[in-house]
């Protein structure tokens, strides 16, 4: 069996001190890859220098809709720069955030369609954020013919994930489904088809069920997540562990 964390923010400062620990752990745990996306500039040094040590790393390199305020004119230049000298997996993590507070539709509009475009002309998968978008997300995925990506901790509706499963992505589960009062998100993973479902934590983020709110979440909870699935689904671990990797690894084009 083998796993993949799909969505996982190594490179935050809650893992300096034992990084490598945690890894060692996933390892044990059959988790073989893990994907950092990237949030902002200023952390993509850091990202490529941390996946250069184990082969279990890939990073993707992207501006965050939730970091607007960190992000300057150059970085989309600087982003081109980067694809092309580094060679990240996909470009993310990139999307639309209406339900943050005072968010300006049109900068973030903007700076995604920007984004876009560098992923359309270097054909990379995307990993996005969506929140409260995801009906200007996928027009902006057709206008741009994107054709490949991840959605990132998806809950939107049954259609909606449809529409994204069309456009040719996977949609990424994660431990809102360990939560037994998530019923209307639990009941959307038990119905998608395994072709499309990708693994996720977002740790230090989104603590499962049974964790405190600011427990650091950690990528060898995929394992929790993989067993809650397993509850919810017809499916063996062992099925979803290899069709969920296999789904992870053509996106991506990464080698078991
Ligand atoms: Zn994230």
């Amino acid at each position: 069996m083998q796993l993949i964390d799909s969505h996982c923010h190594l490179d935050f400062a809650q893992f300096d001190h034992d990084r490598d620990e945690v890894l060692a752990r996933c390892r044990a745990l059959d988790i073989n890859h893990i994907i950092i996306p990237g949030v902002r500039s200023a952390s993509w040094d850091m990202m490529i220098k941390i996946c250069q040590q184990p082969d279990m790393l890939h990073y993707a390199l992207g501006l965050h809709p939730m970091f607007m305020q960190d992000h300057s004119e150059n970085d989309i230049a600087r982003l081109r720069d980067y694809v092309n000298r580094y060679n990240p997996v996909a470009i993310g993590e990139i999307g639309l955030d209406f339900y943050l507070k005072d968010h300006n539709k049109n900068n973030q509009i903007n700076l995604f369609e920007q984004q876009l475009n560098i992923a359309s002309e270097m054909q990379l998968p995307v990993i996005l954020h969506v929140r409260k978008a995801h009906e200007h997300t996928i027009a902006l995925l057709k206008k741009h013919t994107i054709n490949k990506g991840i959605v990132h901790a998806f809950s939107g509706s049954l259609e909606q994930a449809h529409q994204y499963i069309k456009q040719g992505f996977l949609l990424g589960v994660g431990g809102v489904i360990t939560y037994p009062n998530a019923h209307r998100v639990r009941r959307l993973y038990a119905e998608l088809p395994l072709s499309n479902l990708a693994l996720e934590t977002d740790a230090p983020d989104m603590p499962l069920h049974g964790m405190s709110r600011d427990q650091r979440n950690s990528p060898d909870k995929i394992a929790d997540i993989l067993s809650q699935l397993c509850q919810l689904r017809g499916e063996t671990g062992e099925q979803i562990a290899n069709a969920t990797t296999q789904n992870v690894q053509q996106l991506l084009a990464i080698d078991s």
